[in-house]
């Protein structure tokens, strides 16, 4: 029998790091909110990252991506201290720095457009000639042509992240339940009034923020769901017979990054296999391959881990941050891509603004939900 349950002025569906970090974020504000999360809080792809803060690393080109990701990258280390004492987990947040490698004139030219664009936008960074690379990095492949060094690149232990987020958003008063699926949302007159469970449950809620990562657009009762696809990465763990250098490196197939206690997380694949679970053997054989190349004294590691994840990948690859389109009081934070970590605390800021009713000063008007959209805007009803 359908219940009816009380909900919450705001009810955030999903609780990885996006969904966590809003809810701290929207509770600290003062308004009540509950997380509803399908399985355990944090064991998505926020789970599986392997914790680079690399906004000049991801960025295709100087656009909103990049001023987006520097804003975000700006605000993580305060993040990081807050979270660390309301919640007692250290989430390891180190200015490791990246190196990207190349081992190709194509490549090498790239990186060098590259170093142009961080200097026009302030970033530290600078060109590595291949005998400083070879000095800096014991191990690095010998091909090497130089590598562009990202000075203000960060790394996270994103695991520990999820659990400080989960730990401080229940300490500032956010309700989260786990084990709870949500299986759509509840719209009448044009607008979101609540949401139903698996069971068939409606709880209701001042405004619903969709937050569920790859599985976004497998909520129900919107006019158009919501075009977010899986995109499967798979990683492995190594322990190097070595001390690893204490930079993330990254080659045009590979990177490595360092955790605190020795290991280096390799990675990553992209495969579009929908929810095929992994990994598969083909997609460790290609990340151990690439890491070889990378750094041929790791044929030597031992190996102590394999998993994958599913990013939340959008139609064009930018993360769908606003209103949808038409509903009032349904907000999407998702399809973060290759880049959710980096970007959670300035998406935490933005949808808090966006519920608060304030300008958000951060979000780039691109990644209105709007736009993936535009080509279904016709079937909406007004
Ligand atoms: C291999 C790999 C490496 C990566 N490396 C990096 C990196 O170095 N740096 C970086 O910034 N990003 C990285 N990413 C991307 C990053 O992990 C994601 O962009 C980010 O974690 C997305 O966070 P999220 O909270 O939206 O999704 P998720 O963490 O997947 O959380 C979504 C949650 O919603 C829940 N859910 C789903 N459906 C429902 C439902 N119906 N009801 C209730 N709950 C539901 C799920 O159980 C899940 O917990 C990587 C991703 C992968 C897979």
């Amino acid at each position: 029998m359908p219940r009816n349950r009380n909900g919450a002025e705001v009810i955030v569906v999903g609780g990885g790091a996006i969904g966590l970090a809003i809810a701290r974020e929207v509770r600290a504000r003062g308004r009540t909110v509950l997380v509803l999360e399908s399985g355990r809080a944090g064991s998505g792809a926020s789970w599986a990252a392997a914790g680079m803060l690399s906004p000049l690393g991801e960025a295709l080109d100087p656009g909103p991506f990049l001023s987006f990701g520097l804003e975000s990258l700006a605000l993580w280390p305060s993040l990081a201290q807050d979270l660390e004492e309301e919640s007692g987990v250290a989430v390891e947040l180190r200015r490791s720095g990246k190196l990207r490698v190349a081992f190709t004139e194509p490549e090498r030219l790239r990186l060098h457009r590259r170093l142009e664009w961080a200097r026009e936008q302030g970033v530290p960074a600078r060109w590595m000639e291949p005998a400083e690379v070879t000095r800096a990095v014991t191990g690095i492949g010998p091909s090497a042509l130089g590598g562009l060094l990202l000075e203000d690149d960060y790394r996270v232990d994103n695991r520990a992240l999820s659990q400080a987020l989960l730990a401080s958003a229940r300490k500032k008063g956010a309700e989260i339940r786990e084990t709870e699926r949500v299986r759509g949302v509840q719209i009448d007159a044009g607008r979101c009034t609540g949401l139903y469970l698996e069971d068939g449950t409606t709880l209701e809620a001042g405004c619903v923020v969709l937050a569920a990562g790859a599985w976004s657009g497998r909520i129900q009762g919107l006019p158009v769901a919501v075009p977010v696809r899986p995109v499967r990465g798979e990683m492995v763990a190594l322990r190097p017979a070595e001390t690893p250098p204490s930079l993330i490196l990254e080659s045009e197939s590979a990177y490595l990054v360092p955790r605190d206690d020795g290991r280096l997380l390799a990675g990553a694949t992209e495969d579009e296999v929908g929810f095929e679970p992994g990994p598969s053997a083909s997609g460790v054989h290609s990340v151990l391959t690439a890491a070889i190349e990378l750094m041929p004294s790791l044929a030597e590691a031992r190996i102590t881990e394999t998993w994958s994840g599913f990013r939340p990948g959008s139609p064009d690859g930018m993360p769908i941050l606003g209103a949808y389109p038409e509903v009032d009081d349904l907000f999407l934070a998702t399809g973060h891509y290759r880049n959710g970590i980096l970007l959670t605390p300035a998406t935490a800021q933005s949808l808090a603004d966006l519920i608060d009713g304030v300008e958000p000063g951060l979000l780039p008007p691109e990644f209105n939900p709007g736009r993936v959209f535009a080509s279904a805007a016709d079937s909406i009803p007004a």
